[in-house]
């Protein structure tokens, strides 16, 4: 018996067994060969997680897994793209640690019906570690970048913003029993452990003509810097208008002091955010975004409090910062 393959198939090959209809050779081969139908674009996107930089070191591996792979789907939402395939490269300390992630990996492929299409499996003495590679596909010319925002477009988010940083907040602070937390903060902590990514309201965006699009891995205020940085346009975004959504009014209600600094910079909602002509203001709204501000001549983000510009040190997740 050979453990390294017989782990690979154990824990990840026969647990997801769907088969893209567009694979030609599938998991188990040297590489995965895959069609691409005439008229459409593939959209690839890699992403690292490491146990104790990109998630707390005591937060269940199974969870780590999940959000590992939940987060990497959170690009191709942003591009506007239909998930199709994912490839997990596995460093883990114990065959105990693998098993442990590979639960919430699989889990993942099985909830957004992605075909485990390759991967690497690798131990590492000090390290629990996580490369995932998605792959997805849409027509071409369509995909949504953070070049596409024009003077005069509205802004749009579409997400929570804020609960993902109160529920890191929550997770390491030792003065709060582990089974005391309110029914708000368990909302906060579920928005922590549990990434949502928004695959279907990416698509639906960019089948809806929008064309800028960003989801919002590091805070509000550092990505959309990218889009205006990226598209040249200066991004206003109306205080007020943060301050009316409803996580605001949740987040406020446990930690006022700290409200407007979780939804501006809080890191990990990977909420989406857009800007689209005024033109797309109906279909919008109707998709359950929420406007938060327009485009103008500039290449900055500007705050504005009742139209009045303030100042609000801009900070983001940074590695090596
Ligand atoms: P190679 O030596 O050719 O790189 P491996 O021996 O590393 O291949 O892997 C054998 C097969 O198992 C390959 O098809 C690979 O894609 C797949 N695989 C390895 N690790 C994983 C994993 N964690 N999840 C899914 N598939 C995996
Ligand atoms: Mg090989």
């Amino acid at each position: 018996m050979n453990h390294e393959f017989d782990a690979i198939r154990k824990l990840f090959q026969q647990r997801v067994s769907q088969q893209d209809e567009l694979t030609h050779v599938a998991n188990g081969d040297d590489a995965s060969v895959h069609i691409v139908p005439d008229g459409l674009a593939w959209v690839q996107s890699t992403d690292t997680s490491i146990v104790g930089v990109h998630c707390p070191e005591d937060m269940a591996l199974a969870i780590a897994g999940h959000r590992a792979v939940c987060s990497a789907l959170s690009d191709l939402a942003a591009m506007g793209a239909k998930a199709h395939w994912l490839w997990l490269a596995v460093m883990a300390k114990s065959s105990e640690d693998l098993e442990q992630m590979s639960l919430g990996m699989v889990q993942a492929c099985l909830e957004y019906k992605i075909e485990l299409a390759g991967g690497d499996t690798t131990s590492c003495p000090n390290t629990n570690a996580i490369t995932v590679t998605v792959a997805g596909l849409l027509p071409e010319n369509s995909a949504m970048t953070r070049k596409a925002a024009k003077e005069g477009d509205e802004i749009w988010l579409l997400g929570d913003m804020g609960l993902s940083a109160l529920g890191l907040k929550l997770w390491q602070d030792e003065s709060i029993e582990n089974n005391a937390f309110t029914a708000k903060q368990q909302q906060a902590l579920i928005a922590f452990q549990q990434i949502k990514p928004l695959l279907e309201q990416g698509v639906k965006l960019r089948q809806a003509g929008v064309s800028c699009c960003i989801d919002i891995s590091d805070g509000l205020l550092q990505d959309a810097g990218h889009i205006a940085k990226a598209s040249q346009v200066a991004m206003h975004i109306d205080v007020e208008k943060i301050q009316a959504l409803p996580a605001f009014v949740i987040i406020q209600r446990l930690e006022p002091a700290l409200a407007l600094s979780l939804m501006l910079q809080g890191s990990e909602d990977y909420a989406l955010l857009c800007t689209a002509p005024t033109s797309l203001h109906q279909t919008l709204k109707k998709m359950g975004a929420s406007l938060i501000g327009s485009c103008h001549a500039g290449n900055r983000v500007i705050l504005l409090e009742y139209g009045e510009p303030i100042t609000f040190e801009q900070k983001g997740f940074d590695h090596f910062e």
